[in-house]
């Protein structure tokens, strides 16, 4: 594929892109290399509607083959929140400690042994040509009642990975990226694109 662009201003996510669609895709592009590119109002209950949302938006502004991603977190107890509210979970522009500690809070009053979740990962790949494909990537997990690990971001020092006696954040950054939801969806990705299916 010749270019492709990536929905995000977060050029830290769009270098690991880019290193995982070497030899796939020609050129990598991001919103910040285009002026005006739209910011979407992520509004969608769930993370595939947000995912297309931005990836549609993109396709409509650039005229090029997009790639979209919405993740977060889904607590069972908790009726799936956060979810598609994770980055915001203790208000607009909360950081990760605020976010945690609201997790924490909202599951104090939680009465099971083990506090089943899951991290989520969508993407979203929307062409001119009206091609619209999405990819999923979840890694189950529980909640645990304080922190452990300095590795990682978000949520990762609370959700013990199920199979692993380790936080998230006690992972090596290619163990999480072997086993992650986002590593399974860009894994997906990447075989579609290594199959031609885009052609199609
Ligand atoms: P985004 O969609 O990648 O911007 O992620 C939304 C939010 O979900 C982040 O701000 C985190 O709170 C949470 N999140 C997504 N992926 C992870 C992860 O791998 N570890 C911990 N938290 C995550």
């Amino acid at each position: 594929m010749k270019e492709l662009v990536v929905a995000t201003r977060n050029r830290g996510k769009l270098l690991e892109i880019q290193a995982m669609l070497t030899g796939l895709v020609a050129s990598v592009r991001c919103a910040g290399d285009f002026t005006g590119f739209p910011e979407t109002v992520e509004d969608g209950a769930t993370f595939e509607e947000n995912a297309l949302k931005k990836a549609r938006e993109a396709v409509n502004f650039c005229g090029l083959p997009a790639l979209a991603d919405d993740s977060g977190l889904v607590v069972d107890a908790l009726e799936g929140r956060p979810g598609v509210y994770s980055a915001r979970f203790a208000g607009e522009g909360a950081g990760d400690a605020a976010n945690n500690a609201k997790l924490l809070s909202e599951l104090a009053g939680v009465q099971c042994e083990v506090k089943k979740a899951a991290f989520v990962c969508t993407l979203a790949f929307v062409t001119p040509e009206g091609v619209e494909q999405i990819f999923t990537g979840t890694v189950a997990g529980s909640i645990l009642a304080s922190a452990r690990g300095e590795g990682g971001f978000g949520y990762d020092p609370l959700f013990l990975v199920d199979g692993y006696d380790r936080t998230m954040a006690e992972l090596s950054v290619d163990e999480k990226n072997r086993i992650s939801h986002r590593g399974q969806a860009f894994r997906l990705f990447c075989e579609y694109l290594q199959k031609g299916c885009e052609r199609s």
